[in-house]
């Protein structure tokens, strides 16, 4: 993930978010209280990410300390399941800490002090967010961090030197040699260093910047998403599929089966891991760039992206198809139109409820009883000829239009009959 993100709103400032029946609206702004357009500065935190090449020292401190920030998760994480279950009782971050601190006086954990203790109350607190974020049902229960999977641990200000063009991680004598492929300005709060499996490592930068919204306009688009194309647009543009899936894929899956055919717990097996590993990497590399260009050319152009939610998507969703494929694609498309628009004061509606947007005509609203999906276009009884998925995201855009105008409005079809009341305006 490229992007960690928080957002603090003022809500004085014409920002507002609502949640109609039904329906999700990004936060954005509609209207500032004036009804004039004014322009909106935000205060956001986000991370930048560079690849960085450590050194031979430098990788054996990084190994130590991922290594030690992982066992005191899991340690942790063992302590706070075995309180809840042997005493119904909830354990505190503080709690998890003092006990840290009485361990590392243990001297059979005497390695734990070897290490920055920073990145280790980090872990901590990463586990305390996980409880969290389970408590409020956001997230499944807290799993152990395994060996193999990425690695990482984190700084906080206090344990690093950053001087605007150098950054030295605690304990170490050389600062990282990091490949810069952007600049950020303001200064880092913390900073994170992670290896993933395919053995690159990156350090992300959680900075605090001030972004400057982006002009209101009175554009509005629904987009429509799929295989053959990741996006449909109302405006009648087609994204096409990256070519990268399938020029991958024959490749992925030939060195799957090499991986298969290595013995268990041989250095063979560990090489083709790491193959597979790289690939996986690259693959996603290409997805996560694709995505980038095709969301901040949305948001720029329109004020307001209306689409499908996932959970609908998914209701009508073909199993046959490259499920897996399609679901990372869509989950990550939705959640970078979301913060670009919350970034930039754009509005994303997200339906929510289902509605026939296939088989009802744009144009007299007529709905088909069957549309098989290999149908790809079709002619209705009004004489209008229609292209399925940009049919679909004409729908789209009528329901989301409705959305705007009234708030709350009842399920799929009133929206529709409301909106062809507003259309015949
Ligand atoms: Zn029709």
């Amino acid at each position: 993930m490229p992007y960690q993100f928080c957002i603090y709103t003022n809500q004085q400032n014409g920002l507002q978010s609502f949640h109609p029946k039904g329906y999700r609206l990004a936060y954005g702004i509609i209207a500032a209280p004036s009804g004039r357009a004014t322009q909106v500065h935000m205060i956001i935190r986000r991370a930048y990410r560079y690849r960085f090449y450590p050194n031979q020292q430098q990788r054996i401190q990084l190994a130590q300390t991922f290594g030690s920030c992982r066992f005191v998760y899991n340690w942790a994480l063992r302590l706070r399941t075995d309180a809840y279950y042997q005493h119904q009782k909830k354990m505190s971050y503080k709690e998890t800490s003092n006990q840290l601190t009485s361990l590392k006086k243990n001297p059979d954990f005497g390695w734990l002090k070897e290490v920055t203790a920073v990145p280790l109350q980090q872990a901590l607190r990463h586990l305390n967010t996980a409880f969290l974020n389970f408590f409020r049902g956001q997230t499944k229960y807290p799993k152990f961090k395994k060996k193999r999977n990425k690695q990482s641990a984190t700084y906080a200000s206090n344990a690093f030197k950053w001087d605007g063009e150098k950054l030295t991680l605690a304990k170490m004598k050389s600062p990282l040699k990091i490949r810069w492929h952007r600049h950020f300005r303001g200064i880092p709060t913390t900073v994170t260093v992670s290896k993933d499996s395919a053995n690159r490592y990156f350090v992300s930068f959680s900075v605090e910047e001030e972004i400057q919204q982006l002009h209101q306009n009175d554009e509005q688009v629904a987009i429509d998403l799929g295989i053959t194309d990741v996006i449909v647009t109302s405006k009648g543009f087609s994204s096409g599929n990256p070519k990268y899936y399938r020029k991958y894929e024959k490749k992925l899956a030939k060195l799957q089966k090499g991986l298969a055919r290595k013995e268990k717990g041989s250095k063979n097996r560990d090489k083709a891991r790491l193959k597979v590993a790289k690939l996986h990497a690259k693959i996603a590399d290409c997805r996560q760039d694709f995505l980038n260009k095709l969301t901040i050319q949305l948001i720029r152009e329109n004020q307001v992206v209306i689409t499908e939610s996932l959970a609908v998507k998914n209701m009508i969703k073909n199993h046959k198809l490259a499920k897996a494929i399609a679901d990372v694609a869509w989950g990550e498309l939705i959640r970078q139109l979301d913060y670009k628009a919350s970034w930039f004061g754009r509005i994303l509606i997200q339906v929510d409820r289902f509605f026939p947007s296939s088989k009802r005509c744009h144009a007299c609203g007529h709905i088909l009883d069957k549309l098989p999906l290999e149908i790809r276009e079709w002619d209705c009884v009004c004489g209008s000829h229609n292209l399925r998925d940009y049919n679909a995201a004409l729908n789209l855009l009528a329901v989301g239009r409705t959305v705007l105008a009234y708030g709350d409005t009842s399920v799929g079809d009133t929206a529709l009959a409301i909106s062809r009341q507003v259309s015949s305006k």
